[in-house]
């Protein structure tokens, strides 16, 4: 029976767990077995927590690992970006306080970077630009593209040109035809004929018309260049308007040798005082060739007597002439208190074309040609 039980025993263990085993068990057995597979189960329940608890904790570990990692790249990320932030401030604020600085290192593209002597680079003085944007605004003005061009442009640029002074008149007669005649802009016509200043033998205007109030006595028909004859129509269309009707031109252009004919005749007829006061006489009463304003076709001698006379200058006609000349563009050009400076005697009956506007000028100032040119500046 042992060696049965024996073999029994020796299956029991060595066989599988399978249900008909028990079959085979005492019930005593059965409970024995039934204990150990219930405590066998339970370790291995502990077994599974166990491990199950170590993986848990593992894995905690790590993210612990993980976390922490990215925390301290994250605060160094943050330490770098401020020192970046807190170093370039610090730069800035030191090109502020007069540091010089590469410009053409900050902007390569800066166009026009102008440098001095030196190589140094000169910024450009926004003052002006910056005075004349409205600091109100939200929006700043607009600042030029280039202030660098801007502000040499401003220097360089011709000054304005001086304002010419419009002079305008009423007239009894309609003289509105003659307007750019007599009021030329410029000063083409102001030109200085005297003992010092002389013409050119040789120089002839070319632009001489004829004088329609040529005094109409069988002497050639005057003529003087065209600005001056249309001004002198002008004059004594209005002069007739006025009732001054009888005034007439005996002599306008002459040229060289016309002059040297009268200058000629005047020396022979002094002649009688010797050859050095035979020239200063004629030469105060005729222009010495080359001297005289009728060669430069810019004057004639109107009068309403027989002969030239300083008696005119009394005369009613010769009055409102020197009175009103000027409006014409026309200048006494020999006036009585004037011989000291233009060497030539009164001649109330010789008036020059100058052109309104310089003409106004003198009337106003009270200067001969001479002295008019004196103020201008020139010799
Ligand atoms: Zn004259």
């Amino acid at each position: 029976m042992s060696g049965s039980r024996d073999i029994n025993q020796n299956r029991q263990l060595n066989a599988p767990y399978r249900g008909e085993n028990y079959r085979q068990m005492t019930p005593e057995q059965a409970a024995a077995e039934s204990r150990r597979r219930a405590e066998a189960r339970m370790a291995e329940q502990r077994r599974r927590l166990a491990d199950d608890m170590r993986r848990r904790k593992a894995e905690k570990q790590r993210k612990r690992v993980i976390t922490g990692a990215i925390t301290v790249f994250a605060a160094l990320a943050l330490i770098i970006i401020v020192t970046v932030i807190a170093v370039s401030m610090a730069l800035k604020s030191k090109n502020n306080t007069g540091v010089p600085v590469d410009v053409t290192t900050l902007d390569p593209f800066a166009p026009n970077i102008e440098t001095d002597a030196d190589g140094n680079v000169i910024l450009p003085d926004l003052g002006d630009i910056i005075e004349e944007t409205d600091v109100t605004a939200d929006i700043p003005a607009e600042i030029p593209e280039n202030p660098i061009d801007e502000v040499t442009e401003a220097v360089t640029e011709p000054p304005a040109e001086t304002t010419w002074e419009n002079y305008t008149f009423n007239f009894k007669a309609d003289l509105s035809i003659y307007e750019e005649y007599m009021n030329p802009q410029g000063d083409e016509y102001l030109t200085l004929i005297n003992s010092t200043h002389t013409l050119d033998k040789n120089y002839v205007p070319d632009d001489l018309v004829d004088i329609i109030d040529t005094r109409k006595d069988g002497r050639a028909t005057q003529q003087i260049r065209l600005y001056a004859a249309k001004s002198l129509e002008a004059f004594l269309t209005e002069a007739r308007a006025q009732g001054f009707d009888d005034i007439s031109v005996t002599s306008g252009y002459r040229d060289y040798n016309y002059q040297s004919q009268l200058f000629n005749a005047r020396l022979l007829q002094y002649s009688y005082l010797g050859d050095e006061k035979a020239y200063a006489a004629a030469s105060q009463i005729v222009a010495v060739p080359g001297t005289s304003e009728h060669q430069s076709g810019l004057c004639c001698d109107m009068h309403n007597l027989p002969a030239a006379d300083v008696s005119f200058a009394d005369t009613p006609a010769g009055q409102w002439m020197a009175a009103n000349c000027h409006k014409f563009g026309f200048i006494i050009r020999f006036p009585a208190d004037k011989i000291e400076i233009t060497g030539i005697t009164f001649e109330p009956w010789h008036f020059r074309y100058v052109g309104r506007y310089h003409a106004c000028k003198m009337y106003e100032r009270g200067l001969c040609l001479e002295e008019y040119w004196a103020s201008l500046g020139r010799a």
